[in-house]
């Protein structure tokens, strides 16, 4: 028996995740003062080529706290008293969403599905032809707890007719796949650098279209002068306006390496290795006789691999195993999916295929010590190569 490794060998988590070397040398760059004429220009670079990363046709913001602080500010910022809300809850993020609307609405609606499905797009039409008086819809793309992801684009669609904001939470799937604010017709699309662009965790980034502005400006209770605007941000990419609180200058400085990164290697490679990976690791799991958590793999997440527990195993005692025995840490279930299934992440740096071999080997061989059950590893691992040899 070797040793525990005192720190994890792999980190194949769905957040935060390992980040690019590029990435993390990028934060040790000198921290200048916000206000000297050298980080004002590079906070407007930084953000006409987020601009470019998102292809949108206005400046998207950043905001100065991991994406939680850009979900609840966007609630409060969007939502007032006089909107009639329809939150569609297909997972944890979803569902949980509620506690940062409801407080702040006129009356709040919601389609749910069980946590391993999707939200149909035509429930969607039938509610919003129910209740043309609803002026926000909210969805979460890729429910991270679930590795769902949502058809937010034909949700946008027919969002996109009717008077409401489409508001879309993508933090774990923007970067990671075909995902674009304008592309599914979104008003305030938020997202994060900490997921699938392999920065730290410490910034959100919010494309925000004409209507998603206009409906923030017209809402009388939307904070200003407080971390949660997002409205105090509107012009404070540009080096003449400057900035209502102080920016994380460090996190800033990862950013710009990651989108380096991202625009170099091209979004369509990015999005191709994501999926490659993800296809090596479900095969990986099923053919060591485990199961996929998502309901149907149509609607499976190139970012997140969610694996059903079997009958019995706890994942706490299972993840340890993981970690001591093989130093690979992934992550557990959370909220209604917790000790359910565990998630291997395919997220920036990790998403190499390769790495699914890493992911399937050693959740095989553990399973197989907690369960006293043989997992078949090399049936697993042969399935994993497979998909690296042929590429699809
Ligand atoms: C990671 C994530 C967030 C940000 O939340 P944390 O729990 O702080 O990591 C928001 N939405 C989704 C879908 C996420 O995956």
């Amino acid at each position: 028996m070797t040793a525990k490794p005192s720190q994890p060998v792999f980190t194949l988590t769905t957040g935060p995740v390992n980040c690019y070397p590029e990435v993390l040398s990028a934060l040790g760059r000198p921290v200048y003062y916000d206000y000297d004429p050298a980080f004002l220009a590079t906070y407007e670079r930084i953000s006409l080529k987020l601009k470019q990363a998102m292809e949108t046709k206005n400046v998207p913001v950043i905001l100065h706290g991991e994406p939680v602080l850009a979900l609840e500010a966007v609630g409060i910022s969007v939502v007032g008293k006089d909107d009639v809300l329809l939150n569609l809850a297909s997972g944890v993020y979803g569902d949980g969403y509620r506690s940062w609307l409801e407080p702040h609405c006129r009356e709040y609606l919601d389609i749910r599905v069980p946590f391993n499905e999707v939200v149909d797009p035509a429930a969607v039409e039938a509610k919003l032809k129910e209740r043309p008086d609803i002026t926000v819809v909210t969805v979460c793309h890729h429910d991270t707890p679930s590795g769902t992801i949502n058809p937010v684009k034909e949700i946008g669609a027919i969002v996109a007719k009717t008077k409401a904001v489409f508001v879309v939470d993508a933090v774990s799937s923007f970067g990671g796949m075909d995902i674009l604010p304008e592309e599914v017709f979104s008003d305030i699309f938020i997202t994060g650098p900490n997921k699938c662009m392999g920065c730290p965790p410490g910034l959100s980034m919010l494309a925000i279209s004409d209507k998603g502005w206009a409906k923030m400006k017209a809402n009388p209770t939307a904070p200003r002068g407080s971390i949660l605007s997002v409205l105090d941000w509107e012009n404070a990419w540009r080096k003449e306006t400057g900035f209502p609180f102080t920016p994380s200058v460090a996190e800033v400085n990862g950013l710009e390496a990651a989108l380096d990164l991202y625009l170099d290697e091209g979004p369509q490679a990015v999005w191709a290795r994501h999926a490659l990976t993800a296809k090596a690791c479900r095969e990986g799991i099923k053919a060591m006789g485990l199961e996929l958590w998502t309901a149907s793999e149509n609607f499976v997440s190139p970012t997140t691999t969610a694996v059903r527990l079997p009958e019995g195993v706890e994942e706490a005692e299972l993840r340890q195993v993981m970690r001591d025995d093989y130093g690979v840490t992934i992550s557990s279930g959370r909220g209604a999916t917790l000790n359910k299934l565990v998630r291997i992440g395919h997220m920036g740096p990790t998403a190499r295929p390769i790495y699914a071999l890493v992911a399937v080997a050693a959740l095989g061989a553990a399973l197989t010590k907690v369960t006293g059950k043989a997992y078949d590893v090399g049936a697993g691992s042969a399935a994993v190569m497979a998909v690296i040899d042929t590429g699809k």
